[in-house]
Parts: C-alpha cells; structure tokens; sequence
C-alpha cells in the first residue's frame, strides 16, 4: 500500500518551464537533470527537497534521466564514507540513478584542458597575490576592483606557470589561476574569480595524482555541461553565480544547460546546513550521524520516518521563487498521515501503574481479540493476554480528579480497550504517600469492553498484561533547538540555543508481546501515545522504541497559548 502523492507538469514553476520546453522540442525533448551533493557530510531534509525534484522531474517525463553526481572538488572535506552514505540515502528515497553515477574527478583531465584553453584565448591568468592581497584588490559591493598586477601575464607565462603549479613546484597559496573577467563588476562573482588552487591533499578518488584543484564555480557549471544536462536546478543563492556559469559555458562554447533557481528548504527548529550538522555531530551534542533528532536522512530514517512521508513532505511545501520558512508541523504531520494509514495499532505504557483486579481469578489467563486498525479491518486483529495484574498509564489515574478527566479515579469505572470495564476500589501509596498501585474489580459481562446494560464509561485506556508484557525502553524525542531560527541571532553561536530535553528516555515501558516482536525500523502506533518505531540496535533483551511523533501537535497549541504567532 502506498499512500504517495502525485506531481503533474503545472506542480511548480520549474516543471511548468520544462513542460513548456518539451512542447516546443527544446533540447530535442531529452529530459536530464542532475543531483549534485559534495560528500562532506550526510544528507539532510533540504536535499531531500533536491533529489525529489531532481529525480522527480525525470521520473515523471518519459525518456527523463536524472544523474547523481559527487561534486568531489574539494578533497580536504571529503570522504568516501560520505559518498557511500549519500548513495544510500537517495535509494532508500525511493530514487534510481540507473548507470548515471559521476563523479566531478571524473573530469579533472577535461576541467585542466578547458583551463588551458582559456589561458590560450587570454581569458585566465595565474595571480601570484596572496590571499589577503587578492581580498583587498576584489574591492566591496560599492568600491570596484583593482586589477592585479599579475592579470597581463603573457599566455607563454601563464601556460609554463600553470603546468609548474599541476607538476608540484610551488606551496600552497603561492599561485592561483583566475579567469580574466572585469574588475569593475557590480557582481563581485565576475571580479576574476579563481579557477584552481594548489591544494597538496590527496583526494579520495584521484589519490596523489593531482595537487591543484578546479574550484566549485567552474567545475559545477561545465561538469553539468560535459553531461549534457538539460536543466540544472539549483538554489537561490546561486542566482549570482549564473553570470559567470554563462561567461565559462560561452567562451569555451560548450553545451549550456539552463540554469534554474529554486527557494531552499529552511525548517523552523533546525539548522540545515552539513557544516553546522557536523559541528553538532562531531562536538558530541547528538549521537552521530543518524542520531534521531537530525533532520539528516539518516536521522530520519532511524527515528522511523518513510520514504513516503519525506517525498510526501517535499510534494506539499512546494517549489518556490523566494526565501521562506517551513513549520516543522507541516513535517511531524507528513509522517502522521502516512502512518495513521500504515502503522498497525499496539498497546504500550510508558509510565507503568500496576493494577491488581482482585475479582479475577489469581490462576486465570485468556487471550483477547483486539483490531489492529480502527478503520481497517483488512489489517486484522491479534490476540492479546489479560490477566489479574495489568499495567496502566500512570497518567491515566488521579486521585483527585478535575471535572473533565475522564480517565481513572477512585470509584471510577473506565473501559480497557477491547477488554473489559474496570472500577477502582482501593489506592496504594508508599510511604511518601506516591501512588504505587491500584486495586480494581472487573465486570466479566463487559468482554471484548462493550457495555452489559446499556451504561456508559467516558474513558478508554490502554493497558498491558503485567504478567506477559515485554519491558521496553522508550526515547522520547522533542525538538533539537528552542527557538524557531537558530541562526537568526547573528552574534550567537547557534548551539546557545540547542535544547536541553530533545531526548527523554524511559527504561521500564511496558508493551504488549506483539509489538517487542516487530522488526527494527519497523513503525508501530502505540495507542493514544503516538507512532513508535523499533530502534536498529534494539534487541530481545533490550527492546528500544523511538518516538516518531505524538498522535496529535501538542507544539501548535503550546505555542498559540504563549502567544506566538502562527
Ligand atoms: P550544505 O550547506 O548542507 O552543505 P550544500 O548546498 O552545500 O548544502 P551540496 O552537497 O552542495 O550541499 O548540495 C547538493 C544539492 O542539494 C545542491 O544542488 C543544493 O542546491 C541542494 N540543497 C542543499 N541544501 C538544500 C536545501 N536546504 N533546500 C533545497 N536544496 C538544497
Ligand atoms: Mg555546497
């Protein structure tokens, strides 16, 4: 069963374009797009939001091709770890890059011959200012550049020295090779950028066989050109950037795929960038990677989040023109649509009270029938033991109940789900005067929890054999931050602002039998306490369950009485 939503051409901007260029036979109606990542860190959910475009676009069109292409030009940040964790995340998507697999290393040799054919043509120079020097020359978004002194090189000079700089013979930041654009650019992209550095780091595909490096700009834009891409669909803030993707693309005269801008993800209680996922990672902050407060998709992936509830997620917020700011309910409710329908229905009490029915048989067991989905009876049922000693929520009982708690008290009678009535009769404390358990009759005519006469319980609890129930441990996971943009107070390290309850673990839980037995990465709804799933290093003897979300968002309501705006 799937409950995946559908595009169609006139979803967005971007498929309207492309819709429209296939009507007119632009690009002989080839389809090709590309999702770029560079492996320095695990992906998040705002590159999910690429990679369900991306590949969605080629998906939906037929003879579409959507190529997954490491943008490796930076080996000091990069890792294999990172490429082979990336590739798993974009199949667990749900996507296939079929024998459309590169690697911007792949074109190194190409990168170098296009920048000696710019040197040829007298639109590139090695710049042997410093790296402070060439910050002063840049000038500001008011001021205008100064030209280097290096910029009229003569193409002799330029092409010995650039073949010295790729043969070893000079230091890090002795040299660099810049296009030779305009100084006086009111876009400061196009004041003679660097095309390569010397960098002395070996590279996880190329080993030592390089020691300069293209920089991001020029191999981003011609390693989309040498795969003949279509469409390169990119995020705002490489709008800028465009001016100078042309100026390479057209004085090479090479294939110019069409470059679109896109608004990226931004969610509210998160930071989105791997930089700053990595600082939390590597600081300690989280437990890895995968740790189930990262909005990474591995994050996502262990805390029991679909495939269908991310693509679902990135179909409803859309693909904009401009900057914006995503609630993180609209995510918490992608997940809860997708399992309200999916997730079988189990018992689980986190906070156990111990109930003793003093009228059911001390040597009496039986199993009961219980749905597996209120609205589903094509998912079945399964039979759950009852017994004389069962376990509660201890939520579930007050003492002294207010006029609208419907639950248990003392006198009280309630339903156990599809088992039977229940009326309290005696509460035992502790010497602190805690409550620690609760004596209870049963009503045997009330079996499966339907009424013998025609009276009515206002509550409905959820309730585990105390005898058969498997003991559990429950993450309990809240947002990772307390405010809404952690990166909005610029004189703030963002971290200032994590929160200290994202995880709350419960070690004696008590869930029915069926659900201990459920396969890691399994979701299970645990009844009236949201959607759980079983952890990947859960096992028989120490059962661990993550809460994926809460059954309703408690966070709307919080905040609304706080009085902040929606
Ligand atoms: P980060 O800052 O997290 O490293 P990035 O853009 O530098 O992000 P890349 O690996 O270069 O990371 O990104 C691969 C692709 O994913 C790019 O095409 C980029 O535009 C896209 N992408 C990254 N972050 C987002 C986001 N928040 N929303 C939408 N697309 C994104
Ligand atoms: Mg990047």
């Amino acid at each position: 069963m799937t409950t995946d939503k559908k595009e169609t051409a006139a979803s967005d901007f971007i498929r309207a374009i492309i819709a429209k260029d296939l009507r007119n036979n632009k690009n002989n109606g080839r389809v090709v797009t590309r999702f770029p990542p560079e492996p320095n860190g695990f992906l998040h959910i705002g590159h999910a939001k690429s990679i369900c475009l991306n590949f969605g676009i080629a998906r939906e069109n037929p003879g579409g091709v959507c190529h997954l292409r490491f943008d490796d030009t930076n080996p000091s940040k990069e890792e294999d770890a990172y490429v082979q964790a990336i590739q798993n995340d974009v199949k667990w998507l749900g996507f296939d890059w079929g024998d459309k697999l590169f690697y911007a290393s792949n074109y190194f040799n190409q990168l170098y011959e296009y920048a000696v054919k710019l040197i040829n043509m007298g639109k590139a120079y090695i710049c042997s200012l410093s790296a402070e020097e060439i910050r002063q020359y840049r000038g500001t978004l008011t001021e205008p550049g100064k030209d280097s002194p290096y910029r009229n090189r003569s193409i002799e000079e330029n092409l010995d020295l650039f073949s010295r700089m790729r043969a070893g013979e000079f230091a890090e930041g002795s040299h660099i090779l810049r296009a030779k654009i305009d100084m006086s650019s009111g876009n400061l992209n196009m004041r003679d950028p660097a095309i390569y550095r010397i960098l002395k780091v070996s590279h996880h595909r190329t080993g030592d066989k390089w020691c300069i490096y293209p920089m991001y700009d020029f191999a981003h834009c011609l390693s989309d050109s040498i795969e003949n891409i279509t469409h390169s669909l990119c995020t705002l803030e490489f709008e800028d950037h465009r001016p100078l993707y042309d100026w390479f693309l057209d004085v090479l005269k090479v294939h110019h795929p069409q470059q679109i801008e896109f608004a990226r993800l931004n969610l509210d209680y998160t930071v989105m960038s791997k930089r700053k996922l990595m600082q939390l990672v590597d600081g300690g902050y989280v437990k890895g990677w995968d740790d189930p407060r990262m909005l990474t998709i591995s994050g996502l992936r262990r805390r029991g989040y679909t495939p269908t509830a991310i693509r679902n997620f990135c179909r409803t917020i859309g693909i904009a023109k401009r900057e914006n700011r995503i609630d993180m309910t609209v995510l918490e409710n992608s997940i809860r649509d997708d399992l309200n329908v999916l997730a079988k229905r189990v018992m689980g009490v986190l906070k156990p009270l111990k109930i003793i029915i003093e009228n059911y048989p001390e040597d009496q067991e039986e199993m009961l029938e219980v749905a597996n989905h209120p609205k589903n009876p094509e998912m079945g049922s399964r039979m759950v033991p009852f017994c004389r000693e069962i376990y509660v929520e201890h939520d579930d009982f007050m003492e002294e109940p207010p006029k609208k708690f419907f639950r248990l008290g003392p006198g009280r009678e309630v339903r156990l789900r599809s088992a039977y009535f229940i009326t309290c009769t005696r509460v035992i404390k502790d010497d602190n005067g805690l409550v620690v358990e609760l004596r209870c009759t049963y009503d045997p005519a009330s079996k499966g929890g339907s009424s013998p006469d025609g009276r009515k319980v206002k509550g409905t609890m959820h309730w585990v054999s105390a005898r058969h129930g498997v003991r559990a441990e429950i993450n309990l996971y809240d947002r990772l931050f307390t405010v809404e943009n952690p990166e909005s107070d610029k004189d703030k390290d963002f971290k200032e602002f994590l929160n200290p309850g994202s995880l709350v673990t419960l070690k004696d839980c008590i869930v029915e039998p069926s659900a201990a037995a459920i396969n890691p990465g399994q979701q299970v709804q645990f009844e009236r306490q949201g959607y759980f799933c079983l952890d990947s290093t859960s096992k028989q003897d120490n059962i661990i369950f993550n809460r994926i979300v809460t059954l309703r968002d408690t966070w709307t309501k919080i905040r609304k009485k706080q009085g902040v705006k929606q």
